[in-house]
């Protein structure tokens, strides 16, 4: 079961700042940098044979036809037996992508990590607004469960979404609940950078202190419960980053991303 890495480079949604269309080629310079070996903490090799492929990027038009064409970009991926480390991108992409991840995984539940709920109906008039993806998702259907993580940002609007769907949101201050609340079944994982400190990602549109370390969300992605089929890492901005750190960070992500999700289809053949 071979992963893909699939670049996805846009972000005519975001609502403040360009700039997340050119994180995945940034993304992949840290990913395949000689600066280190190519084994995860688990002790997987990526460049073993069958393990990871790069897909390249989705041809994108920066146009509303571009959620057709991110869904069948990941469905061809999932079509061919493959599952997929998407990188964005802004927060948009995660729409898309759920939609051809919920037809083929029926019940998938969603692991979201971000400073922001991204449940607003409409966000500046713009429904598929970086500040909507999750209210899109939600109505599409076939969400067993949607775990939101390090949200510090909540908003009227945004909390009557989660009553009216039973979203389990859970504050940067609530990590003992919120790894008890983490889901079995199939599941998605879905990184927004800014839901980590500024400390540790400062290369984000929206910069929210008070945030996740880069060790507590990776072990809260351990103590997933369920089997792994897919993940993004989104909203990496190259223009506020700071030396790089942040295509560093968002680099370490895919590759442990990609090694849960291989060492889960090759060990529960889910
Ligand atoms: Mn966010
Ligand atoms: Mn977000």
């Amino acid at each position: 079961m071979t992963v893909a890495l699939l670049g996805l480079p846009t972000d005519r949604n975001s609502s403040y700042l360009r700039g997340p269309a050119k994180a995945p080629a940034a993304i992949r310079r840290e990913l395949f940098s000689e600066s280190g070996n190519s084994y995860t903490e688990t002790g997987l090799n990526l460049r073993g044979e069958g393990v990871l492929e790069d897909a390249g990027d989705a041809a994108l038009h920066e146009d509303d036809g571009d959620v057709e064409r991110i869904t069948e970009a990941v469905a061809a991926q999932l079509g061919a037996g493959r599952r997929v480390v998407s990188l964005g991108g802004d927060h948009f992409v995660t729409f898309p992508i759920l939609k051809a991840y919920a037809a083929a995984f029926p019940n998938i539940s969603i692991v979201h990590f971000d400073a922001h709920p991204d449940m607003y109906p409409s966000f500046h008039g713009n429904p598929l607004s970086h500040a909507s993806p999750f209210a899109r998702i939600l109505e599409n259907g076939g969400i067993a469960a949607l775990v939101q993580i390090g949200i510090r940002t909540m908003t009227p609007a945004q909390q009557r979404v989660a009553g009216e769907y039973g979203v389990r949101v859970f504050g940067a201050w609530e990590l003992d609940a919120a790894r008890a609340a983490l889901p079995q079944g199939p599941v998605y994982v879905t990184l927004d950078l800014d839901g980590l400190d500024p400390a540790f990602a400062p290369g984000v549109s929206h910069r929210e202190p008070g945030g996740l370390s880069v060790r507590e969300v990776l072990e809260l992605v351990r103590a997933i419960p369920g089997t792994v089929v897919g993940a993004d890492v989104v909203e990496y901005n190259p223009d506020c980053d700071v030396a790089g750190m942040t295509a560093t960070v968002a680099a370490k992500f895919a590759r442990e991303f990609a090694a849960r999700i291989y060492t889960d289809a090759q060990g529960r053949g889910a």
